[in-house]
Formats: C-alpha cells, structure tokens, sequence
C-alpha cells in the first residue's frame, strides 16, 4: 500500500519555540521526526529583539541567541529539518496516515503537529495596501533602522504596538502609538515603560483613516473616535500591532477552528481529528507565549508518541521507514 514513500513518526510544522519544543521531546523519545520551516527556526522569538521573561535567563536574553540555542538544542535529537512552505495537510489516501505537501516535496506521516503561528492583520485603511513596504511595515525588528532620526506611528494598545513603539524610539525622533480607546491592553510593565519615554506620545481615542503618499508613506490622517475631529500626523512610517490570524488557511481536513482561524485543542494539545496536534500561537488561547508555546510543545509530542503506537499494521504496510 505505501509503495516505498518513506514515512515520518511525526512532522512538524512550524519551528518557532512551540515547534522546536515539540521536536526536542519528540527526537528524545525516539520518533523520527521531521520539523519543516518556511526559513529561519526561531517563529516570532525572531520578529522581537530580547526577552527578560524567559525562564532561567536572569537579566534576559537576545532573541536571536534564544532562538539559536533551541534549534541547537532540538537538534541534539536528531531531528530532521527541512526549509519548506507548506501549501496542503490532508489525509494520505483515506487516513488515518497524513500528506503534508510543500512546494519543495511531499511529505507522508503518522502525526502531525501544528506550529504554524499567526498572520499579522493589516488595517483595512486606504494606503495600506498600496504602500506596504513602503513605510507601512509590521516588524519593528525588520524595519526600525530605517527610520533613524524620523517620526514614525504605530497603530495598537496592546503588548507588540507598545513594546515594539518603544523599541522604535532607538531609531526614531518620535514615535506616536495609536489606540482607538483611552487604555492600553499591554501589560502594566510594557505600558510604564511607554509612559517613562519622552519619544513615545499615545495617541488616545483616534483610529486611521487614510494613510497618505503615493510610493512613500507621507503622513497618515487619523480620526478621534469621540468627537469626529481628524487630523494628519507628519509621520514617514507606521507599523501595524492589531492582533492576528491562525495561519490554518493549509489545513485541508475539517479541524476545529475559531472564527479567527485558532485551532481548538484540549489541553493535551489534541484538536477533533486523532493524530493532528496543535501548539503555540495558533491554538486558540489567549496568552500568546513562547514559554506556554513550550509547554504545549511537550504536550504535543508526547501525545503524538503515545499516538502512534496507535495505528495499525495494515495502514503502515509498505511504507519505508526513515532512519533517524
Ligand atoms: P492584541 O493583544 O490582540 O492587541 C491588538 C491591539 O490592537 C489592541 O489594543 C486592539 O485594540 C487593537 N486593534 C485591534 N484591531 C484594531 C483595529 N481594526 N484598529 C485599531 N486598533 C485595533 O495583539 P498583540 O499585541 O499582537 O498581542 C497578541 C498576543 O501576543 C497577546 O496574547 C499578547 O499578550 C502576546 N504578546 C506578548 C508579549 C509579551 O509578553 N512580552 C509581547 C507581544 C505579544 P483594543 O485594545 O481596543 O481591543
């Protein structure tokens, strides 16, 4: 039945902490286990610059070297890696094996878990489209220095718009976060933080309405929600931290979803569909961590082992097995 394909224990896909996590505890035990990643491994610890809330690093660490010494680490394991964009995860004929096609190869498993993270929403704003890349970013850590000794915005009250306006301030003059109430939802540390900085102004009540230039942002007119007034902000870049979307749109199987396109799991990290194992920022909870993406790492794979074992003899027949 299975013609030869080799045949994976278990792939991951995503190889942000959740991921990699997932991987270290799947290799450990054993399982042949394959992560696939767009790029880079690191997820979103790479879209930030240093955590300082990260167990067992007193005084904090850079991101880039976090994210490093997980792959080192998931590594020892003997995982396997492969730089891929998934387009599909389907059943592999009638199940219960999985398919997980890329545009580089297809992949056949008997588990699957889920760490694909979320999608930065955009605004909906005329201009957005039109001058994405152009001073409308949705990476600070990407985009900042181009913006050295110039205004820029930042749209969002929420822990990325207030971390990410204050990391801004490294490079800009000024930089004017816009919040559409008259409290921030970050939290009390990322918020005193903003308030202590002379660069950062908040914008309170005010949403945009337009962002302006025609190849370059120009400036962005906003518009105070309680009395109607709008005014233009002469700023020459403005970066987005409005939330975000479970990046499932590849999941072609029916698995439980919120309207946000989160996958719902129990707290064993299984979703509705036996074998298909979600963790980190695209499951649907609210605390998007790396810490708690860890913890749902593990859950995962020791699951997906326990899985496996699972599975018949007849569905595995004529498969060849990939060495570790
Ligand atoms: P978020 O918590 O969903 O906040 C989004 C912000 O954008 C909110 O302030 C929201 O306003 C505003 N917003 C949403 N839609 C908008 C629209 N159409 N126009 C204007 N404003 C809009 O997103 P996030 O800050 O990216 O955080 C996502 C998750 O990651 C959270 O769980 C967060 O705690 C976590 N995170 C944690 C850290 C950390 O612990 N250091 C860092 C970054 C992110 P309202 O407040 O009015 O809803």
């Amino acid at each position: 039945m299975g013609d030869g394909i080799d045949l994976y224990d278990i792939v991951i896909i995503g190889g942000g902490p959740g991921g990699m996590t997932a991987g270290l505890y799947a290799g450990r035990g054993q399982a042949r286990t394959l992560l696939i990643n767009k790029g880079a491994l690191g997820g979103m610890v790479l879209m930030t610059t240093r955590y300082d809330n990260f167990p067992s690093y007193p005084g904090g660490i850079e991101c880039f070297e976090l994210a490093q010494r997980f792959e080192e680490h998931m590594r020892e394991f003997g995982v396997l890696v492969e730089m891929d964009n998934v387009e599909t995860l389907r059943y592999y004929k009638d199940g219960p094996l999985f398919e997980v096609v890329g545009d580089e190869a297809t992949y056949v498993c008997k588990a699957v878990i889920v760490a694909t993270g979320s999608n930065p929403k955009l605004l909906d704003a005329p201009g957005t489209r039109k001058l994405f890349g152009r001073g409308v970013s949705i990476c600070a850590v990407c985009d900042g220095a181009f913006y050295r000794g110039k205004d820029v915005a930042v749209v969002g009250g929420g822990d990325s718009a207030v971390e990410e306006g204050v990391y801004l301030t490294r490079f800009a003059n000024s930089v004017k976060i816009i919040h559409r109430r008259n409290e921030l939802r970050a939290n009390p540390q990322a918020a005193e933080e903003a308030f202590k900085n002379s660069k950062v102004h908040i914008v309170w009540d005010s949403v945009v309405e337009e962002i302006l230039g025609e190849t370059k942002v120009e400036g962005v007119n906003i518009r105070n929600v309680k009395t109607g007034e709008i005014t233009k902000l002469d700023v020459s870049g403005i970066f987005m931290y409005i939330g975000a979307t479970g990046n499932t749109e590849f999941i072609e199987m029916p698995v439980e979803k919120n309207t946000e396109g989160y996958i719902k799991t129990n707290l064993q990290a299984e979703t509705n569909i036996p074998g298909l194992f979600a963790v980190g920022d695209v499951r649907d909870e609210p605390f998007k961590q790396a810490i708690i993406a860890c913890g749902h790492g593990a859950s995962a794979a020791l699951m997906a082992e326990k899985y496996i074992k699972t599975i018949s003899k007849e569905a595995l027949d004529g498969f060849s097995q990939v060495k570790r």
